[in-house]
């Protein structure tokens, strides 16, 4: 009798759950509401912290801020164009960079909290190499993917109970699908890829939002031969595992630019 209610909950919920991404305007499955993940994120940030304290003060932690801020105002400006402001806000932007130099990865949850291991600092080697993972990553929350992620994870996994429901019930292994939803699932041991559609309409919205904040496009193509290149190495970094890349993704970029450079040299 509970699963058959749960059922008719999700039939429910599809109904008005499906959101279209900005750009492409695929449409796609968000069970959660947007509120509950971002309270959930705020609270993970802290906890992340505790773990990897942040770096303060550098110029390296510096950078990170100043690319931030500039990508904040970007995203907003690119939500504003398309009529989608509404989706971020409840955002309330940080930008850290924590210390793990064996770590490379950075992640966006909802809400904007932004983090970058210390770890990652060497391939994004400099302010444009940070704005285009930074791009990439508050793509990934614009376009809601966590939010798509971990609803397709309650589905599959828990049979579609409510996120409330599930942190009640599950609560620790609710916990690690949020994180693996938002690419931060290594630290805690869970893997959840970013299928490849999502990562090519990162790329593309990621492309978008670093050229209206100024940065030019074409460094996204030598940040990502840079990935390549120490992933050929004998260890795959953190932020290839969540993001899988492949051959062909220096060639969709290349096609992408175009697009991206008509952003960047109205600038
Ligand atoms: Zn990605």
């Amino acid at each position: 009798m509970l699963r058959l209610f749960s059922l008719v909950g999700v039939i429910t919920i599809f109904a008005w759950a499906c959101s279209k991404v900005p750009i492409t305007g695929r449409k796609q499955l968000n069970l959660v509401p947007e509120s509950m993940l971002i309270a959930l994120s705020f609270d993970e940030y802290q906890k992340i912290q505790q773990t990897y304290p942040p770096e303060v003060g550098t110029p390296r932690a510096k950078m990170v801020e100043r690319v931030g801020w500039k990508m904040a105002k970007a995203t907003e400006e690119f939500l504003r164009q398309n009529g989608m402001e509404n989706r971020i806000k409840e955002f309330q932007w940080e930008f850290k960079l924590l210390k793990a130099d064996s770590i490379v990865n950075a992640f966006c949850l909802p809400g904007g909290k932004i983090a970058f291991f210390t770890g990652i600092m060497p391939i994004a080697q400099n302010e444009a190499g940070v704005a285009v993972i930074m791009g990439h990553e508050i793509a990934h929350a614009i376009a809601r993917h966590g939010n798509e992620r971990l609803s397709q994870a309650l589905l599959a996994q828990m049979g579609g109970i409510a996120l409330d429901v599930a942190l009640k019930e599950k609560p620790e292994e609710t916990r690690q699908l949020f994180l693996a939803a938002y690419g931060v699932g290594v630290q805690v041991g869970v893997l959840l890829p970013y299928s490849r559609k999502q990562e090519l309409e990162a790329d593309r919205i990621g492309l978008i939002l670093m050229a209206i904040a100024g940065y030019n496009p074409e460094e996204a193509i030598k940040f990502w031969e840079r990935m390549e290149k120490m992933a050929g190495g004998a260890s795959v970094p953190e932020f290839l595992s969540t993001h899988p890349s492949h051959k062909r993704r220096i060639e969709q970029l290349k096609k992408l630019l175009p697009e991206a450079m008509k952003y960047y040299n109205q600038k």
